[in-house]
């Protein structure tokens, strides 16, 4: 038989139907990958019991025909998804030991359809961070390494731990979760596949917030056909979440290889960067003549105010995060640090509890958004954002079907090389893709070549809001033209 973890999730769909083995076989080597695969640090928290059992279960459904759409599919789930009865942390000290009470509604849906957990993964501690450096639990280690080299590579952040399990099969896919680039920039760095969908479109219930207006919870997986067997659980209205929108989920899959002839595909001038990597620039115009021969029209298009879009975001962003977190007092969650009185409870809290980059993202936002800078700061990059959604809509309304650029500026860079000394460095990783977020647009992140060195680079496509179909067949369209890249195994 073949090495279970190495199928995808539509042949493992197959598998289990056919019987050609058991769910509790799938997620078995599945643990045993995971258990071989310590030195990578991907996961926070395993749970074979909880595992073998939803795996029982999931077996006894389809024995009975009753298996949902993802009945039997192991799992990995980003520690930033509360998990019922299971420590949730965000990787974060602050959090400490929380075991939340309740479950996240999109996890909820993957378990209403049969998928299996395996453990949390780790991340950047609340999704700050491009390189998943900023954990209390320590850095994530990417399965792909520079040729004839054996220095460790970060996965990229902040979903790090998502994108490593998924490279290095300890999971079939996994939670992630964007709020600048999260699922897109980590996808690209290890060869796997990472959407972040329409701001809306996935419930925000329940997933730690770092910036409410940004954030938005995807899938990452091995092909473009699993990340949309993924996003068609993960999708859907809820109630709980003010911000999510009640329009039907379509079958994603379906959109698989489905024609992409007579699509307008725009390519922004200005993502055009000075002294960006000739193989970047070479990886773009190849994923460029892909389409085109697929039948899509290219087309040269303007976003003149993308440069502002990083900048931008680094107000709105922290401002969000500042209030967001102000919730971890040491009364509420986790870690408490004992004091005189109350006031300084909470300092001795927040500053133990918290990280770097974390008191960093604090400072700042408190500051952009306090009297006499608020006009000054916050408006004004509110002013900006709407600049940058407007760039997109004049785009489309020419008629233009998505967008296509490069993923990152970079390949996989390695742990303690970037931003030590200017965090700037390390924020410019998402050069290409906050200006999606700050859209609130759908973007998709596919393996499309490898770079000198031997390292996975990634192509972006951005669409229209709540149009993930069409990127999920232009996706497919790369993903068929430039093969698929299996992480080498070294542990
Ligand atoms: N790297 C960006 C940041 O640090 C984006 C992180 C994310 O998308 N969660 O804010």
């Amino acid at each position: 038989m073949t090495d279970l973890t190495s199928l995808t999730i539509a042949d493992a769909r197959e598998g289990l139907a056919s019987k050609s083995f058991t769910a509790r076989e799938l997620t078995d080597a599945h643990l045993a990958a995971i258990e071989a695969a310590r030195v990578l640090n991907a996961y926070v928290l395993e749970t074979p019991d909880r595992a073998r059992e939803m795996a029982r279960a999931a077996d006894e459904k389809i024995a009975k025909g009753e298996g949902g759409p993802l009945a039997g599919i192991p799992l990995g789930i980003k520690d930033l998804f509360a998990t019922r009865d299971i420590r949730t942390t965000a990787c974060s000290k602050i959090l400490g030991n929380f075991i939340p009470p309740y479950e996240s509604t999109v996890t909820s849906q993957l378990w209403r359809d049969g998928a299996v957990l395996l453990g949390k993964l780790n991340n950047d501690e609340f999704a700050m961070g491009s390189s998943n450096e900023t954990s209390c639990f320590g850095p994530v280690t990417n399965p792909w390494r520079r040729k004839g080299s054996n220095t460790t590579l970060v996965p990229g952040g902040s979903s790090g731990g998502s994108a490593s399990a998924v490279a290095a099969l300890l999971c079939m896919g996994a939670t992630a979760t964007d709020t600048g680039g999260s699922i897109r920039q980590p996808a690209a760095f290890t060869a796997t596949v990472g959407i972040k969908p329409t701001y809306g479109r996935c419930s925000r219930w329940g997933i730690v917030a770092f910036a409410s207006s940004l954030d938005q919870a995807g899938p990452i997986a091995r092909t473009t056909r699993d990340a949309a067997i993924l996003m068609r659980s993960m999708a859907g209205h809820d109630p709980k979440d003010t911000t999510s929108v009640d329009i039907a989920v379509p079958n994603y899959e379906a959109a698989i290889g489905k024609s992409v002839k007579g699509m307008k595909i725009g390519i922004p001038k200005e993502y055009r960067l000075d002294g960006m990597p000739a193989e970047i620039e070479k990886l773009w115009s190849e994923g460029a003549q892909w389409l085109e021969a697929a039948g899509a029209e290219l087309v040269e298009v303007s976003l003149p105010h993308t440069k502002y879009a990083l900048p931008a975001y680094y107000i709105v962003a922290p401002a969000e995060a500042s209030s967001n977190l102000a919730r971890y007092d040491g009364v509420r969650y986790g870690l408490r640090e004992p004091a005189k009185n109350i006031i300084e409870m909470y300092e001795n809290s927040r500053a133990d509890g918290f990280g770097d980059e974390v008191r960093r993202r604090v400072l700042i936002g408190t500051y952009v958004l306090s009297a006499g800078y608020y006009d000054a700061y916050y408006l004004r990059a509110q002013k900006v954002r709407t600049l940058i959604k407007k760039d997109f809509e004049d785009c489309f309304a020419k008629g233009v079907h998505a967008i296509l650029t490069p993923a990152t500026p970079s390949a996989a860079f390695g742990i303690g090389e970037k931003g030590g000394a200017d965090p700037v460095e390390m924020y410019l990783n998402d050069i290409f893709t906050v200006t999606v977020n700050m859209a609130g647009l759908p973007g998709i992140a596919v393996p499309a070549g490898k770079d000198t060195q031997g390292l996975p680079l990634g192509l972006q496509l951005i669409g229209r809001p709540f149009d993930e179909e069409t990127l999920f067949s232009l996706g497919e369209v790369i993903e068929q033209a430039a093969g698929r890249f299996p992480a080498p195994k070294w542990w």
